[in-house]
């Protein structure tokens, strides 16, 4: 199996999904694994792909890839994949990232399989694990052909530091015509303080039960007491109340803090799906039935207005003290 892992970047940073992915692809027994980092000026990510499992890494540097457009990315995958003899290339997804291994598939006529959350070996042929019915099941799913295109959830894998390094071959980089019509006219990034949802320790999030957007301030000011980011339930992303980027689950993202406190949320099966892999669990809920407590290892039942301000003030004076 020869596997190659498309290692995303923003910054001078790999992103914690791509990394994830790569040392998932990096623990299988019989793994012949390299990293691919595509961009311009991206040599210095070698470190940081050796260190999370990638024992080769092919670098496309080339000033023409510098804006994070799919097409000129899927020439060089393309190219990766015919010359190296490549049978299976994996993704985590990104908005970049879905679609490059689109038209990667559309490419080479290739299988991709989406939203995997996992990925097994099994009778010699790499099974892919993918939630159904609302995340209620998990499917197998397979591919008749090489290469194999898979892009897993966010999440899905914790990236491990094993501590190893890369040996790094530069790629030769020939775009198709038709790949440099898009331009990049303006990238604008998102104002935000503190950590965000996807690499946070600690996620405050909220739910119906704050009562209005005004209510979220309790969230916020938690959070930032605990040096967390703020999550968001579906209900309230689509009352306006909140910032779509923060919603969590089925249709928003999937996280794994070390600590999870959910303040006035219900716990539904879609919004369960995307903390519940979360190390501890903790529920403000004025409902003692409310199903989130059957998921919970902490459970208080109160109210979220009188209940969250007091947590802010004893998490402040701990570390005042
Ligand atoms: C296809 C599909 C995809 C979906 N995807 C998602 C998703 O990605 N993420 C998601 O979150 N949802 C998703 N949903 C919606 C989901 O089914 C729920 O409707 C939603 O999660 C409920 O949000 P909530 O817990 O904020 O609100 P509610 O279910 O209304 O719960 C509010 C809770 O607050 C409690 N409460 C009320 N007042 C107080 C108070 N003063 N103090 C303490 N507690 C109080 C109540 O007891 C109640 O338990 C999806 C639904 C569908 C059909």
């Amino acid at each position: 199996m020869s596997t190659l892992v498309f290692l995303e970047h923003h910054g001078h940073e790999l992103l914690k999904g791509s990394l994830g992915v790569l040392s998932k692809a990096a623990a299988f027994a019989d793994a012949d694994v390299a990293g691919v980092v595509i961009g311009s000026k991206v040599r210095a990510l070698a470190d940081q792909a050796g260190k999370f499992g990638a024992p080769k890494l092919y670098v496309a540097d080339d000033a023409r890839l510098e804006a994070p457009l799919p097409q000129p990315r899927v020439d060089v995958l393309a190219q990766l994949v015919r010359d190296k003899g490549i049978d299976t290339v994996l993704f985590g997804n990104s908005v970049l990232a879905a679609d490059v291994a689109a038209g990667l598939a559309a490419r080479l006529d290739a299988g991709l399989n989406w939203d995997l959350a996992d990925l097994v070996q099994q009778d010699g042929k790499l099974v892919g694990k993918r939630p159904a019915l609302q995340d209620s099941v998990y499917v197998d799913v397979g591919w008749k052909s090489e290469p194999r295109i898979a892009l897993f959830r966010s999440g899905s894998f914790d990236p491990v530091a094993a501590g190893g390094s890369a040996q790094v071959e530069d790629v030769a980089v020939a775009l198709e015509d038709f790949s440099t019509s898009a331009r990049m006219v303006d990238q604008a990034h998102e104002e935000s303080e503190g950590p965000s949802i996807e690499d946070a320790p600690v996620i405050v999030a909220g739910g119906r039960g704050l009562g209005g957007p005004e209510n979220f301030t309790l969230v916020e000011e938690l959070a930032k007491a605990l040096g967390g980011a703020v999550g968001a339930t579906r209900a309230v992303v689509d009352a306006g109340w909140y910032p779509y980027s923060t919603q969590v689950g089925q249709t928003g993202k999937t996280v794994s803090p070390k600590l999870y406190i959910a303040c006035g949320i219900s716990g539904a099966i879609q919004h369960k799906v995307g903390m519940q892999s979360s190390g501890v669990i903790v529920a403000i809920n004025k409902d003692t039935n409310a199903p989130i407590f059957e998921f919970s290892d902490l459970g208080v039942v109160g109210d979220v207005h009188e209940v969250v301000p007091r947590l802010t003030e004893l998490v402040r004076a701990r570390k005042a003290s």
